[in-house]
C-alpha cells in the first residue's frame, strides 16, 4: 500500500498516492436519500446497452458529511480513553501551534455559525484528524495571529454511490399518519412519502489522497461505521456499510459509475438477492486488483499522525504570512510592521 509517513518535511504537498476503497450501502430500512423535501429521492438517469434507467443516488456531498459525523464520534470515544498525557500532548501541540480552541478537553464539533456573513465554522478545531482528513476552513477565529482564511482540502473524495436496482424496483410510496392524541381523526395529517425499500445495494466509492496508514484506517472506521443515512435517519434510515475491496495506486482505477454499468449491463435494473450483487461486484473488484484490508486502528497514533499534519499547515502558513522571519516581521491585521 502507498502511504505517507509521519515527519515527511512535505507531508502536505500531494505526491497523488490514492488508495481506493470500494463499498456497498445496503438499505435496511426504508431510507430516505433526497435532496429537496417529502416525495422526493435523489435519482441520475443512465443508458446502458441502449436501455435507459433512472438509479436512485446518494450525493457524494451526504456522503461525506456522514463520514466526517461518525469520524468525530470515533474520536471522541478514543479520546474519552486516553491517559492525561496524551491529552496534555494535544492540547499543548495545538495550542504551540496556535490554534485556539485548545481549553479543556478536546472536542470538535460541527456548528455552522448563525450569521450568513462568517463562512466558518464555529466548533471545529482544525488540528484533530477529522479536522487535518476532511478539510476545515483555518482562520482567525481558528487560529491565531493570520491575515487571511485557509481552505484545507479533505484528502478523502468521493464517487456518487449508485443504486443496482431501477427506481421502479426500488423505491415505494408509503403513507404516514401523524396520530392525535385522544381524539383520532385524518385529513391533513396524512401525507405519503417516497422511500428505498430494504434490500436495496448501492455501490459507492471513495478516494483517499495522501493518508498514512493511521489515517486511512481512521477513514475506514468511519465509513463502516455508517449505520444510518438519509432524511428521517432515526426512524427509516437503516443502513449497512461494507467494505468489498481496497486498492492502491498513482491513479484512481476504476468508479462506481463503471461498477454500476457492469452490474446493470447484466441485471437490468432487477431487485436481486443482495448477497448475490455483493458478490458479482467482488468479484469485478477482484479482476481488477482489489485486496480485502483488514486493520485495527490506533487512534493515538492517527493523532500523532493529524498533530504533525497540523504543524506542517501552520510552517507553509507562515510562508505565505511572511511570518518565517522572526517575531520582528511579523504584520499586524492592518498590515503596518
Ligand atoms: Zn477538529
Amino acid at each position: 500500500m502507498n502511504f505517507r509517513i509521519r515527519g515527511e518535511k512535505d507531508r502536505i504537498f500531494s505526491k497523488g498516492y490514492k488508495t481506493e476503497v470500494v463499498y456497498a450501502i445496503i438499505s435496511k430500512g426504508i431510507p430516505l436519500f433526497r435532496t429537496e423535501g417529502v416525495g422526493d429521492i435523489s435519482t441520475v438517469s443512465v443508458i446502458v446497452d441502449k436501455e435507459s434507467y433512472e438509479l436512485p443516488v446518494i450525493l457524494p456531498e451526504k456522503i461525506q458529511a456522514k463520514l466526517r459525523r461518525v469520524m468525530l464520534e470515533n474520536l471522541r470515544r478514543e479520546y474519552s480513553n486516553f491517559d492525561q498525557g496524551m491529552k496534555d500532548k494535544i492540547r499543548e501541540t495545538a495550542k504551540s501551534l496556535g490554534y485556539k480552541r485548545t481549553e479543556g478537553e478536546w472536542n470538535c464539533y460541527i456548528a455552522p455559525p448563525q450569521e450568513r456573513t462568517s463562512s466558518t465554522d464555529i466548533g471545529m478545531c482544525g488540528y484533530c484528524p477529522s479536522c487535518t482528513i476532511l478539510g476545515n476552513i483555518t482562520d482567525d477565529s481558528m487560529m491565531s495571529d493570520l491575515n487571511t482564511a485557509y481552505g484545507i482540502k479533505s484528502r478523502v473524495v468521493h464517487d456518487i454511490a449508485f443504486s443496482l436496482v431501477d427506481y421502479k424496483k426500488a423505491v415505494m410510496e408509503l403513507t404516514h399518519n401523524k396520530v392525535a392524541d385522544g381524539v383520532s381523526y385524518t385529513g391533513q395529517s396524512l401525507y405519503s412519502d417516497l422511500h428505498v425499500s430494504p434490500g436495496v445495494v448501492f455501490i459507492g466509492k471513495s478516494t483517499a489522497y495522501d493518508l498514512t496508514k493511521n489515517e486511512f484506517e481512521v477513514v475506514l472506521d468511519a465509513l463502516t461505521k455508517v449505520t444510518r443515512l438519509g432524511g428521517g435517519e432515526t426512524k427509516y434510515g437503516s443502513v449497512e456499510t461494507r467494505i468489498l475491496g481496497v486498492k492502491s495506486s498513482d491513479k484512481e482505477t476504476i468508479s462506481s459509475y463503471d461498477i454500476m454499468r457492469d452490474i446493470i449491463g447484466k441485471h437490468k435494473g432487477e431487485m436481486v438477492d443482495l448477497e448475490e450483487y455483493i458478490n458479482e461486484v467482488k468479484g469485478l473488484l477482484k479482476n481488477n486488483g482489489f485486496e480485502e484490508y483488514t486493520y485495527k486502528v490506533n487512534y493515538s497514533e492517527a493523532w500523532e499522525d493529524s498533530l504533525d499534519y497540523a504543524g506542517k499547515i501552520r510552517d507553509f502558513i507562515n510562508v505565505v504570512e511572511g511570518k518565517t522571519g522572526g517575531k520582528g516581521k511579523r504584520k499586524s491585521k492592518g498590515g503596518e510592521e
